[in-house]
């Protein structure tokens, strides 16, 4: 079966298009006047009738059969709460015109099926009908009205291709979410038992050797990194579902990040980490999310500079004494502009060190949430090759 066209039968002028479209396909198959005249008037009479009860047809012209063997379809079908049947007047005039001619209904629902056998003489084939369903599918717009209808029509058909596709995406994206949310719930229990066993057997120190000592240091170290992971990855589904949650407290700026570096510095012990504290102020936060922040910020620093390279640490009051800085410097990798646009987004990370460092673009993505949750801002100042500074800015609390 070959479809050659395809009319919606919304209102009168779709009814000129009907009848003279299928005049044409008559005229592009060799019909003759006669065959092609009748063809296309009990085509009208039908599409007459879908037109003036309803707006929702639609007008198929279809070739069937196989070689040698041909026969020309019209399909007409429309919805309406009307009752039909093949007696009334545009029915039972394409039916005297057309004896090929079946009248279904169901329900609300009308199809009707017309058409006629197509002589030998014609000789088609399939590659002809290929040919004829193109010519039509190119042809020049029968008026103004055509043309409109075809540009609609496009229209639609590309909004239903983009409708489709945003659809297909959101689907994407559920499932997405759903499988990190359900992941990191499934990683944090086996790692926190490996690592609460971890824990046990480095108490017994003494009951074995140095070497498996050093092991257990190294499994100790892999589990924190490994839990460091399954967190972010549930931060990451927090945020996505909206339900990252903060118990903000008042924090003396200035002792908070003088206590979180000492902390940091025992962990971070290859690199100098120098700390300049400007004039003090007390800010509203959640003491856990900011000591991720800075773990986060200042672990980016290390990780991205190189041994033994010092990093440094300020905080700054605004002249007004509304806003406090925080603003971490190394001296490292630094980044390209395209980069820094793209850093603060979920899973982002920079070409020249996705293969060089480990990393799965969560941690600023984290970060940057945190920091617009608690009303503040986050920047960068990077240069490749020299280093560069991250900078977070919250609102003092009076
Ligand atoms: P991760 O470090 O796990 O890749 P982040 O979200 O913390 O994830 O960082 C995103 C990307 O930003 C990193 O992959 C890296 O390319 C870049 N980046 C972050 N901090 C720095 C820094 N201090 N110096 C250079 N590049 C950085």
């Amino acid at each position: 079966m070959k479809e050659i066209l395809d009319i919606s039968l919304e209102n009168e002028m779709d009814l000129v298009l009907a009848h003279r479209r299928s005049m044409q396909v008559g005229e592009q198959l060799g019909l003759t006047v006669a065959t092609r005249t009748t063809f296309a008037t009990a085509v009208s009479e039908v599409a007459r009738t879908a037109i003036e009860y309803t707006d929702n047809g639609r007008l198929n012209i279809i070739v069937t059969g196989k070689f040698p063997r041909y026969s020309l379809y019209a399909h007409v079908v429309f919805d309406s709460d009307q009752v039909f049947r093949a007696s009334d007047e545009g029915f039972f005039y394409a039916k005297k015109l057309l004896p090929d001619f079946t009248f279904n209904s169901s329900g609300n629902a009308y199809f009707i099926e017309m058409g006629l056998g197509l002589p030998r003489s014609l000789k088609l084939d399939d590659p002809k009908l290929g040919l004829l369903k193109d010519h039509f599918e190119n042809a020049e717009p029968l008026n103004a009205y055509e043309e409109i209808k075809n540009k609609n029509n496009h229209l639609n058909k590309l909004t239903g291709e983009q409708e489709e596709e945003i659809r297909m995406r959101r689907e994407l994206d559920e499932k997405k979410k759903e499988f990190i949310s359900i992941a990191s719930h499934e990683l944090k229990t086996p790692i926190t038992i490996v690592k609460a066993y971890t824990q046990m057997l480095k108490q017994l120190k003494g009951e074995y050797s140095e070497k498996v000592s050093g092991v257990l240091d190294k499994l100790d170290l892999q589990t924190t990194k490994l839990s460091l992971l399954a967190q972010q990855l549930m931060d990451v589904s927090k945020i996505e579902n909206g339900s990252l949650q903060y118990e903000l407290v008042d924090v003396d700026l200035n002792s908070f990040i003088k206590e979180a570096l000492d902390i940091l510095s025992s962990i971070h012990i290859g690199n100098e980490i120098r700390l300049t504290l400007g004039e003090n102020c007390r800010i509203k936060a959640d003491p856990l999310r900011l000591e991720q922040v800075m773990a986060n910020l200042l672990g980016n620093a290390v990780k991205y500079s190189p041994k033994n390279s010092v990093i440094d640490v300020l905080t700054k009051l605004s002249p007004d004494e509304t806003s406090v800085t925080v603003t971490i410097t190394d001296r490292g990798l630094g980044m390209s502009k395209e980069g820094i646009e793209r850093i603060f987004d979920k899973f982002y990370r920079l070409e020249e060190v996705s293969s060089s460092h480990p990393g799965l673009g969560m941690g600023l993505y984290i970060t940057s949430k945190i920091i617009s949750d608690h009303g503040g801002r986050i920047w960068v100042e990077s240069v490749p090759s020299k280093g560069s500074s991250f900078s977070i800015a919250f609102p003092v609390h009076q």
